[in-house]
């Protein structure tokens, strides 16, 4: 639409069209509004019955709630209206009518439950607080990306389909190609490892994992958006600083550009960047400091993994962001490097929030024989992924990198429940369409 102008930028003086959803129609007697809203924001339309044209009149407020329509006049101060000033109209176009059995309310108005809001995302995504969501998913993608440009890292993009997986076999979804039995890729992993180690160094990806996570939790999707960054002559320290470095680009962005998102989210007082550099606690004093709170029935012992309540009680016991280093190397990937003569401790990292783990990363196992032994260990075959050591025969440089999960990370800085808010339309065990 050439001459339409957004509700935000009518000023008073101007001839406008303005176009978008019925929002709502007040009808006071003689006098009747229709809130016209639009991407940003809304504006009033008023229609004084006695002085316009009947069909302009009923056109205007016969139009049901959400029907789109196209509204031509003349702009003017009005300093009881929501916005300061109000259309008077002289054309009046639906455009596209709605339903007037609306099975959710963009009002906000009727609460409505999340499987409800995630069948009809559209009429969803019409409420601020939503919309807010997801512009401020864009600005957080965006400050990802640049923070890695200035990294001197290189954005890829790797393949999905895949002949094998990389963190054993239970969370694969497999598919048919052509015939042959192959893979959703759960990780960009031995790919972007590739990458990092030609000419190219330093690598990053945005882009698509596939899990098929065995249960229905607030913080697993069995699709998610992983930011991957990988870099040759990188150690876990140096891995570690960049993921620091991200994750805080993005509340820093997030904190500049979105001051009515946050708004709309209720945010805008309480939104803090995180400050300074997140504590390094190593996996034996993190593991104790969670047995010092008691919160655990049994206390852990080296090799154990950290359970949900684990995490719950140290994030609590620090925070704050937090990193756990030198995992033991038998609950890390084979691709982890272990620390030079301390085969039981690996390079392997996880950088926690409070709430949640938002980051698992290491230094690699660059070292072809080490590597083909690693994955024995691990009960895969090295020959399957013959395209990937190969390359380990040609000058692979040391190197290391991360995965951090896009949506846990949304999720945590606008303190959003279920993981699920922080996709437009998500995958779980139920939910496969839309
Ligand atoms: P968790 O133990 O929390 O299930 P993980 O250790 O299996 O996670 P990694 O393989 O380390 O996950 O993946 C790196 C990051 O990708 C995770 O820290 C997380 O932020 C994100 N991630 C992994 N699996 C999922 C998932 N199913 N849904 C959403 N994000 C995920
Ligand atoms: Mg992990």
């Amino acid at each position: 639409m050439q001459d339409r102008t957004y509700t935000a930028d009518a000023e008073p003086g101007d001839e406008v069209t303005v176009a978008g959803w019925v929002h709502e129609i007040r009808d006071l007697g003689g006098i009747a509004f229709l809130i016209l809203r639009d991407s940003t924001g809304r504006i009033q339309v008023k229609f004084e019955k006695d002085e316009m044209d009947d069909e302009l009149v009923e056109t205007g407020l016969g139009a049901a709630r959400e029907s789109v329509v196209s509204v031509s006049g003349a702009v003017e101060e009005e300093p009881r209206a929501p916005t300061g000033v109000e259309v008077v109209p002289e054309t009046v176009e639906v455009i596209a009518p709605a339903d007037p059995e609306l099975p959710l309310d963009p009002s906000g108005k009727v609460d409505a439950d999340l499987s409800t809001r995630l069948d009809n995302r559209t009429l969803d995504l019409r409420k601020p607080d939503v919309q807010a969501v997801f512009e401020i998913r864009s600005a957080m993608l965006r400050a990802v990306r640049e923070r890695f440009r200035e990294l001197d890292a290189t954005e890829i993009t790797t393949p999905k389909i895949v002949a094998t997986g990389t963190e054993g076999g239970t969370e694969l979804f497999p598919i048919t190609y052509f015939g042959r039995e192959a893979f959703m890729n759960q990780s960009p992993q031995l790919f972007k490892q590739l990458a990092a180690g030609s000419n190219l160094e330093r690598v990053f990806e945005i882009g698509p994992i596939f899990r098929a996570e065995e249960h229905n939790t607030p913080r697993h999707l069995n699709e998610a958006t992983s930011i991957d960054f990988e870099g040759a002559y990188c150690d876990d320290g140096d891995a570690m600083d960049v993921a620091e470095e991200v994750v805080t680009a993005a509340y820093e962005a997030i904190a500049e550009e979105c001051a009515d998102e946050l708004d709309a989210l209720g945010l805008d007082e309480e939104f803090a960047v995180p400050d300074g550099e997140f504590p390094r606690l190593t996996y034996e004093e993190a593991i104790e400091r969670i047995n010092a709170t008691g919160e655990l029935d049994e206390q852990l012992v080296w090799g154990d993994d950290l359970s949900t309540e684990a995490e719950k009680a140290l994030g609590e016991d620090v925070g704050s962001h937090y990193f756990i280093t030198n995992w033991p190397s038998e609950i890390k990937p084979f691709y982890i490097k272990d620390h030079d003569g301390e085969p039981d401790l690996s390079t392997g990292f996880d950088l926690m929030h409070p709430r949640m783990e938002l980051v698992s990363g290491g230094q690699r196992e660059h070292r072809e024989g080490q590597l083909i032994e690693g994955f024995e260990q691990q009960g895969l075959d090295p020959d399957q992924f013959e395209y990937y050591t190969k390359m380990f025969k040609y000058g692979m440089p040391p190197h290391a990198g991360f995965g951090l999960g896009g949506e846990r990370l949304l999720m945590t800085i606008l303190g959003l429940d279920n993981i699920r808010e922080a996709v437009l339309f998500p995958r779980d065990r139920q939910r496969l369409s839309p």
